[in-house]
């Protein structure tokens, strides 16, 4: 008989799903808003799950996080004041932090355990919580938006989880107007957006939702995401005033910080809609 334990999960909406082996459960508790566990993976080194979904492992995230954030942030021609919903594994606040003219970061994240488990088990992605012009904020996100000043941010950025439960508001016109008026003039929203090939009504109707809340220019990247939903995933940005095929691509190019993945030309190649997408 065999011992070895795998965490496996079940991609509904595609009737496929993945598995990965594991070596240790290092951690499992009830928040008071979802059930956060973490495994020692043998392939993908630690990994997070929420409600049983994976949201973060050592191998990929470096993806995901760089993409939600350099596009938005190359998006807008001087970013100064960001805010973040969601991300409380803090990899999305890292990649932000790179950025040396940004001067302040609400983070906002409704669930404090999130961060606080990820500051043991992902110290890397939590390794800049320390800096000055991080504000960490425990609470729900819809309702920061709802209260901001207008003109009160050059750039937001949902890292949300999937759009059920509290999360469900983050991907709404109402907050995405909210969003808009909470931004500065030239200001940039992004929001991740599933999977391009599970989700394609999903990402239709987030781009819809955004042109109706009053965007200038809509634009859905996409990029590689091994360990979510069809391994293939995608983040829609908004612009308040700016056309977001006019990024600061030189500035990309001469970026004095390291990234893994991404670069000037990745984005420009990403803004790039597969036929299927578009319409
Ligand atoms: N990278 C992930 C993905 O796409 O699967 C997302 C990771 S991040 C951990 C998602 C976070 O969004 C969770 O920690 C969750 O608590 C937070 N969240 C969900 N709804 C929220 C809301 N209304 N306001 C603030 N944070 C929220």
């Amino acid at each position: 008989m065999s011992t070895e334990l795998w965490y496996s999960e079940r991609w509904e909406e595609g009737r496929s799903g993945i598995s990965l082996k594991v070596l240790n459960v290092l951690h499992r508790e009830q928040s008071p808003y979802q059930t956060i566990e973490i495994f020692e993976t043998e392939s993908f080194g630690t990994l997070m799950t929420l409600d049983g979904l994976v949201m973060v492992t050592d191998r990929d995230n470096f993806v995901y996080h760089e993409m939600m954030s350099h596009p938005a942030l190359f998006s807008h021609p001087d970013p100064k004041r960001v805010l973040i919903i969601g991300g409380g594994d803090c990899g999305t606040l890292r990649e932000v932090l790179k950025h040396p003219g940004v001067e302040h970061v609400d983070m906002v994240e409704l669930d404090e355990r999130v961060t606080r488990v990820a500051e043991i088990y992902f110290s890397q992605l939590c390794e800049s919580n320390q800096d000055p012009r991080a504000h960490f904020h425990f609470t729900d996100g819809i309702q920061w938006v709802a209260d901001a000043r207008a003109g009160s941010y050059d750039v937001i950025m949902v890292d949300s989880t999937d759009p059920v439960g509290p999360a469900a508001g983050l991907f709404a016109t109402e907050f995405y107007q909210n969003c808009l008026r909470a931004l500065g003039n030239r200001g940039v929203l992004v929001g991740q957006s599933e999977s391009p090939l599970f989700n394609a009504d999903l990402i239709r109707s987030i781009r819809a939702r955004m042109r109706e809340a009053g965007a200038s220019d809509v634009a859905t990247i996409h990029f590689p995401q091994c360990t979510y939903p069809s391994g293939w995933w995608s983040a829609t940005l908004a612009g308040k005033g700016l056309n977001l095929a006019d990024f600061r691509e030189q500035a990309a190019q001469a970026k004095a910080f390291p990234t893994r993945y991404y670069n000037a030309a990745l984005h420009r190649g990403a803004l790039a809609m597969p036929e299927f997408l578009l319409g």
